[in-house]
């Protein structure tokens, strides 16, 4: 069965920067699962995954503005530090969790005080071209309830 809208794809990634660092896999743990067609996963990817089968092993290089989009420079502002979730000494180029209204983000600091915090809320990948190595684990029919839903469910996939 080839990749198509409708189908859930379970694939082990491997995920490096411009300068060829790791920056994430999956080989460490169980394969993940998404539904193709649904923008459960970046544009760029999803496009190179359209057509392909189990089995297929392949790269795909994807370009910014179809990965996490380009930086925005005004996307940086001083928050107080409480508002920021981190272990030990906040430091410049740490990515931790900050609470807003609408949940938890990854905001990178670009400047540390000792109540106030410079941050950086572009997504850590945005502006970065991401190469993926992937493999094609297993091509199948999404069920009715995943339609539904828009998500994978089961092994790599969403659990209710
Ligand atoms: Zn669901």
């Amino acid at each position: 069965m080839n990749i198509t809208p409708k189908t859930v794809v379970v694939f082990h990634y491997t995920l490096r920067d411009e300068q060829g660092t790791e920056l994430e896999s999956s080989r460490d743990a169980d394969p993940s699962a998404y539904l193709h067609g649904a923008n459960n996963i970046i544009p760029g990817l999803e496009s190179a995954m359209t057509g392909k089968a189990a089995g297929d092993v392949f790269s795909a290089t994807v370009a910014p503005e179809q990965a996490y989009g380009l930086r925005n420079p005004e996307k940086v502002q001083r928050v107080p530090i409480k508002h920021l979730l981190f272990k030990g000494k906040l430091r410049p180029g740490m990515v931790v969790q900050m609470n807003t209204k609408e949940g938890r983000h990854p905001v990178t600091v670009t400047k540390a005080g000792r109540h106030t915090a410079d941050i950086d809320t572009n997504h850590p990948l945005a502006g970065q071209q991401l190469t993926f190595d992937i493999e094609i684990v297993d091509v199948r029919a999404a069920s009715a309830d995943e339609l539904t839903h828009g998500h994978a469910h089961g092994p790599g996939g969403h659990h209710h």
